[in-house]
């Protein structure tokens, strides 16, 4: 599955935030009980509206929402990439992660202390980017090292590493995130390897007083300029808003927004702007017996795309059927949409599209 890390500076709010996700009625689906892996890992359904419909049409018995990992890294603070705090510990976290939430406080409360003493989220921002870049440098030199041998040795997959964390390395020592690298086709699965901080997507995550979860304030406004100009993306949250809809059911949360003028819940945005940010879609199965929504890259094939529900799906893959989502819905289900001619058979060179029902035909 794919797995977003929370970061932040201390007291931004991050572990409401976190607590939140993993309690919402979403994250605990009767199916998937929200199991706790380790007590900062939690499993949480991504919300969306065109499985409840599916599954309505079908008549099915279970709605199994796909998943997405949360990480609570903590402990990150100035000097981290030097040890202090959780120091190295934390960083590794990081690095199995596939995309960075990155909380950044944007509400006044002179009651929790700000560990810089200011409230300044684009300053934050750059006091955790600093530390990400200087454990980049630092693991960039170390692997350098280690290369050295190889590269004399004449191995082409060292040279191609070396050409590429030099490149990183520029950067950074330019004061820029190794996202900056231009990397050409040919190098990105090798650049992918290097699992560098700074090459992670970041999802920045404001979090404001209840009364500007709306619409936000001026210091989410700069962080939303900020997240512009670096190609990353924001969301405007309020962590306590959250953590109070978090402990209401479906009906009562709804009552809830509707009195705060908030149209849905932001986790609800935040996993699904995470879902972007990774470039994810959703493809679906749809039966009398569950509906249930899958998770693939955004470019997928129907092997590599039936190989997410098992292995064996994707080496005896055959061919898949194929309902477009509007045609599954405006035609009224499987049957209409078959007997419409818009069920189409798809053979391994179909890319999935999102939303596409998919039913597969495999060899044991
Ligand atoms: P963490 O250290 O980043 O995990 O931060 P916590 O989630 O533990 O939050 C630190 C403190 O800030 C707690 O007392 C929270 O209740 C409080 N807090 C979190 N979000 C908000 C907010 O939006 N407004 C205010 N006033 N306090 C908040």
């Amino acid at each position: 599955g794919f797995k977003m890390g929370i970061v932040g500076l201390p007291n931004v709010g991050k572990s409401t935030l976190f607590n939140a996700l993993t309690k919402t009625a979403a994250a605990q689906a009767a199916n998937f009980p929200f199991c706790t892996i380790e007590p900062n890992v939690g499993d949480v359904g991504v919300p969306d509206a065109r499985l409840d419909k599916l599954a309505a049409i079908a008549g099915s018995k279970q709605i199994i929402p796909t998943r997405m990992t949360f990480v609570d890294i903590a402990g990150l603070v100035k000097g981290a990439s030097k040890g202090e705090g959780l120091g190295n510990q934390f960083l590794a976290n990081i690095r199995e992660c596939d995309a960075i939430a990155h909380v950044l406080r944007c509400f006044e409360d002179d009651d929790i202390t700000h560990v810089e003493g200011r409230v300044d989220p684009v300053e934050d921002a750059q006091v955790i980017e600093t530390e990400l870049m200087l454990s980049d440098l630092e693991s960039i030199e170390k692997r350098l090292q280690n290369l050295v041998r190889k590269v004399k040795g004449g191995d082409k997959d060292a040279l191609q590493q070396v050409r590429l964390l030099e490149a990183a390395r520029a950067v950074l020592e330019d004061g820029k995130p190794a996202r900056a690298v231009a990397v050409d086709a040919e190098d990105a699965k090798a650049w992918k390897m290097l699992q560098l901080l700074t090459t992670k997507p970041v999802l920045y995550v404001c979090n404001v007083e209840e009364d500007s979860a709306g619409s936000g304030n001026s210091q989410s406004a700069r962080v939303a300029e900020m997240a512009a100009a670096e190609g990353n993306s924001h969301v405007v949250i309020s962590a306590r808003i959250e953590e109070e809809i978090s402990q209401l059911d479906a009906e009562e949360a709804e009552m809830f927004l509707g009195e705060m003028g908030l149209e849905e819940a932001g986790l609800d945005r935040l996993i699904r702007a995470g879902y972007e940010l990774l470039h994810l879609q959703t493809y679906f199965t749809v039966g009398p017996k569950e509906a249930r929504a899958w998770t693939i890259k955004a470019g997928t094939s129907a092997p590599q795309a039936a190989g997410v529900i098992h292995g064996d799906f994707e080496r005896g893959f055959i061919r898949a059927e194929t309902i477009g989502y509007n045609d599954f819905v405006t035609l009224g289900g499987e049957q209409a949409a078959k007997e419409a001619g818009k069920m189409k058979a798809e053979g391994k060179a179909y890319i999935v599209k999102d939303g596409d029902i998919m039913h597969f035909l495999f060899n044991t």
